[in-house]
């Protein structure tokens, strides 16, 4: 069988012995290089040109639900979690009785342990499921709403995991916990969600003043919503702008600037994208919040 092997960047140190593993097994093997942001992120240029059977995707959970002209299996990769180093969190969640718990895909064996953990402490657990992730508890940088979707009677959010990708993509008004379970440090990060949602609006006011739009349509197949792309560009163009789709497997802020005409993209690909804004010389705006600034625009008085 030939297959293709795919990491994310933190696990390619994984990549030659996986291999070896599979060649060891009769299998014709491939490693892709190319850089790799998530589960959404699968490598169809390589996959194609292969004609390969099956891509190993490595240290996501399933994802692509669509069928794809080869086989994918996601392999979930799992950190340790030493349950002592969770009373970091302890002191934060003093006088919260009802905690929403949520974690990433490499903690998500442990969710149950860490739950007792916390109901040992009198505390009620509550866990939620997301749109696109496979597990209940798991949050993706783009999809929150495990922690979102049942928060609504809680008193805090409590994110179990490194990095501060995942928990500042929470966009709540309760309290949000994040906790390092490798160094047992917790900490609040709602000041970070907080400048995420100022640099937003600062962006779409700033977007105020364009009248020339370009909407990013992303190639990678978690990614790629062509209906939602020409849906922003007729709403723009109904509103009075002038509106082309940009498509691409990846947006390069210098290839993008090249085009001199637009001055404000309209991104429909990973909704994180727009927090590297500063890379780009013009303000990005995510397609979800395309009406808010139309709204915007016509209450400016701008319309
Ligand atoms: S769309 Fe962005 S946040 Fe979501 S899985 Fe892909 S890279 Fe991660």
């Amino acid at each position: 069988m030939k297959i293709l092997l795919q990491f994310p960047e933190g696990l390619k140190k994984n990549a030659l012995s996986e291999a070896q593993k599979l060649e060891k097994e009769g299998q014709e093997v491939y490693l892709s290089s190319s850089a790799c942001y998530g589960a959404c992120d699968l490598p169809m240029e390589e996959a194609s040109a292969l004609n390969i059977d099956k891509l190993i995707h490595f240290g996501h959970s399933q994802f692509i639900r669509t069928s794809l002209p080869f086989q994918v299996e996601y392999r979930e990769y799992y950190a340790h979690l030493d349950v002592e180093k969770l009373e970091g969190a302890l002191s934060f969640l003093e006088g919260k009785e009802r905690i929403v718990l949520v974690t990433t895909v490499q903690h998500i064996p442990q969710l149950e342990q860490v739950k007792s953990f916390l109901e040992k402490e009198g505390k009620e657990v509550l866990i939620g499921k997301g749109c696109f992730t496979a597990h209940p508890g798991q949050v993706l940088g783009c999809d929150p709403t495990a922690a979102t979707s049942v928060s609504e009677n809680a008193d805090a959010i409590l994110y179990v995991g490194d990095g501060k990708f995942h928990p500042t993509g929470i966009h709540s008004d309760l309290p949000v916990f994040s906790l390092n379970p490798s160094s047992g440090q917790c900490r609040q990060v709602n000041d970070e969600i907080e400048k995420i949602r100022k640099r937003k609006k600062g962006r779409m006011l700033k977007a105020l003043e364009c009248k020339v739009f370009a909407v990013l349509l992303s190639t990678k197949p978690g990614q790629f919503c062509p209906e939602v792309a020409r849906e922003a560009k007729r709403k723009l163009q109904d509103a009075g702008f002038a509106a082309e789709i940009l498509v691409s497997n990846e947006f390069n802020p210098v290839s993008i600037g090249n085009f001199p005409q637009f001055e404000c993209y309209i991104n429909t690909a990973c909704p994180r994208v727009d927090e590297d804004s500063e890379l780009f010389d013009k303000p990005i705006i995510n397609a979800v919040d395309l009406d808010e600034f139309l709204e915007l625009y016509n209450e400016s008085g701008s319309g």
